[in-house]
């Protein structure tokens, strides 16, 4: 059975015994309602690593006060049963009061590649994102720690918030998991109805028409105009973003050619009252 456990003191106690042994430990932070992509993770440190520790934590200060906190969806009783179906050794699940005591008063204050995209559309965002992946690693002093790609500027940060606090963890990213068609998989994606679902599908197929047509020579503001209006076509209300940038850095690519860059396209869409975020390498 995946143990779990509440306190950072059963972490830490859990984890020492395993070093001791000379097993290594791979951490995979989550906020829970699990599905095949946060499992990939799981499997992919179970390639590098004897023991592996989820962790299910809806993170409050990630969220601003009119975003998702409260709907977010919660149920650790499934997401226990999925974590014992692969094989995850240790499920940590702390409650609020565990992670923020009574006056924590400590943040994370970031620049660089947190500021555009996600930053530039959710100000709150990154900060409370590094905050509690900071004090995670710091629990849980694990030898990899596992990050999807699904979120690919969160990944990023990440490396550079280990990299700049000399945190002694490897950061792996993992490839995104999707459904058939092609959506990215994520827990928000419970929010959409039938039909919302249906027409999500327009945010993979939209990005892939626009790499292809980059590929193919056409210019960047050109291709990314046309993902938005075909966004727009199958009827996401608003796009806060669609670009193509820096695979490293995120700066802006364009207007043009990509000239030999590394690139990404990373986009966020809204339909209806749910926000889907997606990225492909271009
Ligand atoms: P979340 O629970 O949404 O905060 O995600 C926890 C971790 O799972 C993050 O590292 C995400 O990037 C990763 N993740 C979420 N969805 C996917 C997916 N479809 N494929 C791969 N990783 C994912």
């Amino acid at each position: 059975m995946t143990r779990i456990v509440r306190t950072v003191a059963e972490l830490r106690e859990q984890v020492r015994a395993w070093k001791a042994a000379g097993e290594q430990v791979g951490l995979i932070p989550t906020m829970g309602a699990l599905h095949e992509g946060h499992l990939s993770l799981v499997r992919l440190a179970q390639t590098k690593v004897k023991r592996t520790v989820a962790s299910v934590f809806v993170n409050p200060k990630q969220f601003a006060p009119h975003e998702d906190f409260d709907a977010y969806p919660r149920g650790e009783a499934r997401d226990a049963e999925l974590l014992e179906s692969a094989g995850c050794d240790l499920l940590f699940a702390p409650n609020a009061a565990e992670m923020y005591p009574q006056g924590f008063s400590t943040t994370i204050n970031l620049t660089g590649v947190s500021e555009p995209l996600e930053g530039a559309a959710r100000p709150q965002f990154f900060g409370g994102v590094a905050t509690v992946v900071t004090k995670l690693l710091i629990q849980a002093q694990p030898d990899i720690a596992v990050f999807g790609e699904k979120d690919y500027q969160q990944l990023q940060v990440i490396r550079r918030v280990t990299r700049d606090l000399d945190l002694p963890v490897e950061i792996v990213g993992a490839p995104t998991a999707r459904a058939e068609d092609g959506l990215a998989l994520s827990s928000r994606n419970a929010y959409l109805s039938a039909q919302e679902r249906a027409a999500a599908v327009a945010l993979p197929d939209a990005m892939k028409a626009a790499i292809a047509a980059v590929q193919a020579g056409e210019r960047i503001e050109t291709a990314e105009a046309a993902g938005k209006a075909a966004l727009a076509a199958a009827g996401f209300r608003q796009v806060d973003y669609f670009d193509f940038r820096d695979a490293d850095d995120l700066s802006r690519l364009g207007p043009d050619a990509l000239n030999g860059a590394k690139a990404r396209l990373l986009a966020a869409a809204w339909l209806g009252k749910t926000r889907l975020i997606d990225n492909m390498g271009a």
